[in-house]
């Protein structure tokens, strides 16, 4: 007797507890865009690590030029030249300038700097054509950040801001949570691949890159197992030499309820469950652990399989890897046509969102059809349309729950 079809979110619960935590490691800072800190970052230094001028000038006491004016004047002698990366210490004596470029610092002696705008950009001597209070135009020691201070903490996705950071204060690696090594294994004797002529009954194979991009996308190593026939012999010889080097094995493609499901007959009780979860679409899935490895079983047709990514993977890997927003951003909005949806199923409709200025709601309208072939549609959505189990029909001007892709 069949068993009673799971929720989308007993599935995704239990996709999850099979994709545990994955293990810090220390990649080199370009390594590690996207993904998130395992460990409290401590800076080495000071930012900015010596007192410095925040623009080009002259470094000068602000006592000698307190009287200087466009009318008056006051001209000092320049008595050195303090380029960014001069790294000798040289003090500024009473009555005198050291010319300064933005970043170098600044000498014993000087209070402040006078910007090169307020001068006649003199080489030895130089007119200062008005006063400059006190530390003017300086960036002082540990006025970003104090040496010994947290600057990242755990949890912290890298983008370009955080990396920048954690080169400034001289750190070149950083301990993020290992991305999963994952196989995607495509199977379909009817599947080939670009270039070849199509004979009647095959197709050319998609899943395998849009999968993989998928999972690319949030950070995961990916390697692909593509035209894998459907016979369990040949799925097995695929497999076995591959299964021990990966995090997670995805397979797409042959756990429906039909003849010659190649991934439901070669793992069925080897570990795997294979279960329907209520939605449309992506009924047939399946998980477990094959060899010790998570095996998660999308469905083949497109549409399904990058929804099941959505639903349960996506979600699980981007916990795994230390991610805490998990989900897509859930907007409400107004639908802009009439929407029927079978009752028994979450419905996950392929939407185009459009925000409407000024207003907290956008509207949306479904991209294609429900059927589980049409990739053309998905390819123009940018949200998914969430239709509960109890509804079967919603009117043109209902408010509907959307998972925006951005
Ligand atoms: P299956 O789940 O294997 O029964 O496949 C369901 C549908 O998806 C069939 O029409 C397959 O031809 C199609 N399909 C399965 N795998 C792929 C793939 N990797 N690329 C493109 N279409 C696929
Ligand atoms: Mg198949």
């Amino acid at each position: 007797m069949p068993s009673e079809p799971l929720t989308v979110n007993q599935h995704r619960a239990a996709v999850a507890d099979l994709v545990g935590a994955q293990p810090p490691v220390t990649y080199q800072l370009a390594d590690c865009r996207g993904l998130v800190l395992a460990a409290d970052v401590a800076a080495p230094v000071s930012l900015p690590p010596f007192d410095n001028a925040a623009m080009d000038g002259y470094a000068v006491r602000s006592v000698d030029i307190a009287e200087a004016s466009a009318e008056h004047p006051v001209e000092l002698p320049v008595a050195e030249d303090i380029p960014a990366g001069r790294t000798d210490v040289v003090p500024l004596l009473p009555g005198t300038a050291h010319r300064i470029m933005t970043g170098a610092p600044l000498p014993p002696g000087a209070d402040t700097i006078v910007q090169v705008e307020l001068t006649d950009a003199g080489e030895h001597r130089v007119r200062v054509l008005g006063s400059v209070p006190p530390g003017k135009h300086l960036r002082r020691t540990g006025e970003d950040v104090v040496a010994g201070a947290t600057v990242l903490t755990d949890g912290t996705v890298l983008g370009p801001a955080q990396l920048g950071l954690a080169a400034a204060v001289g750190l070149p690696s950083l301990t993020v949570y290992r991305p999963p090594n994952v196989l995607v294994l495509s199977t379909g004797s009817e599947l080939v691949g670009p270039g070849e002529p199509l004979r009647p009954g095959q197709i050319y194979e998609s899943n395998s890159v849009m999968l993989a991009t998928a999972l690319r996308e949030i950070g995961c190593r990916v390697e692909e197992l593509r035209f894998v026939p459907d016979d369990v012999a040949a799925f097995h010889a695929a497999l076995e030499p591959r299964i021990s080097e990966v995090d997670l094995l995805v397979t797409s493609g042959g756990v429906s309820a039909g003849a010659y499901e190649v991934v439901k007959d070669a793992l069925s009780g080897q570990g795997v469950e294979f279960t329907r979860v209520a939605v449309q679409p992506g009924g047939p899935q399946g998980c477990g652990r094959y060899r010790g490895v998570p095996v998660v079983t999308l469905p083949g047709n497109p549409v399904s399989s990058l929804i099941s990514v959505e639903l349960y993977l996506r979600p699980a890997l981007l916990a795994a890897m230390g991610h805490r927003v998990v989900d897509r951003r859930k907007v409400r909005a107004t639908l802009t046509s009439e929407l029927d949806s079978p009752t028994g199923k979450e419905q996950y409709r392929r939407g185009v969102y459009r925000p409407r200025f000024g207003e907290v709601s956008g509207e949306v309208g479904p991209s294609g059809g429900p059927g589980s072939h049409l990739l053309a549609s998905f390819a123009a959505a940018n949200c998914l349309i969430v239709i509960d189990a109890e509804t079967a029909h919603l009117p043109e001007g209902a408010e509907v729950d959307v998972l925006l892709f951005d």
